[in-house]
């Protein structure tokens, strides 16, 4: 499959998060500490194990698993509820994120779940404009 660049009527949410290789496919912007190898997401300019500066940036894994979820109702406004938000690790980072499944059907899923990263819209700009951030879905 394989995931797309954004379109023209497309924006991601957040600079700096999410960067596409060569081939389109989207990966998320961390760092890693050059002291204690501590991964962070986002990147940051200090480590919060060590108190390092010296950091530099890396592109995460493209899959993880779920680490915990839940069901949100009452979301921020402009985000369409119910959706799932679920903690995810990604190799040595375990970052918070939606799921993009039916929140229906989230007892179908459980902590270990495989994941992929995927970029898709979240809310829509009072412009039009579609804001779009990182996701992850299940791989089932
Ligand atoms: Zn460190």
């Amino acid at each position: 499959m394989g995931l797309k660049q954004i379109g023209e009527n497309q924006k991601v949410i957040k600079e700096g998060i999410i960067g596409f290789s060569d081939a389109g496919e989207a990966y998320l912007i961390g760092c890693k500490c050059e002291v204690c190898g501590k991964e962070h997401f986002p990147a940051r300019p200090l480590c919060t194990e060590c108190f390092s500066e010296a950091l530099h940036p890396i592109s995460l894994s493209q899959e993880g698993t779920i680490y915990s979820f839940t069901v949100v109702h009452m979301g921020v406004k402009g985000f369409k509820t119910p959706y799932i938000l679920a903690w995810v690790d990604l190799g040595q980072s375990r970052l918070a994120a939606q799921l993009k499944w039916d929140a229906e059907r989230a007892d179908e899923l459980k902590p270990g779940q495989k994941v992929r990263l995927i970029v898709d819209t979240v809310r829509e700009a009072p412009d039009g404009t579609e804001m779009v951030s990182y996701m992850f879905e299940p791989i089932v």
